[in-house]
């Protein structure tokens, strides 16, 4: 059997006719089978992956609001540049909390 698979592109616009003779043999197997839920994954598995591409992660230049170092975190939120600064900030409001605490708390 002779056939032609037309490629169009997205304005359904012809680009390229591929005759029998330039299928690959996936290609040519492809077109010999019964289910067409298995050409549809086939045809699937031709689509971009869904990786994650880091070449398009915008990054933000802030500065860390603990060492006010200039970091560069992938969310915009982003208050600190490492670990360590969150922690120290963590632990320093903790320790003023805790003197406000001490000094408004009425003894006895
Ligand atoms: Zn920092």
């Amino acid at each position: 059997m002779a056939y032609e698979c037309k490629v169009y592109d997205k304005n359904g616009k012809l680009k390229k006719i591929v005759k029998e003779s330039q299928l690959t043999k996936n290609g040519k197997e492809i077109f010999n089978q019964p289910s067409t839920k298995k050409i549809t994954s086939f045809i699937n598995s031709f689509k971009d992956p869904t990786v994650e591409i880091n070449k398009d992660t915008k990054f933000y230049n802030k500065v860390c609001v603990v060492c006010k170092k200039e970091f560069h975190p992938r969310h915009p939120n982003s208050k600190y540049c490492s670990h360590e600064c969150q922690k120290s900030l963590y632990l320093a409001k903790k320790k003023v909390a805790k003197k406000r605490k001490e000094k408004n708390g009425s003894p006895g």
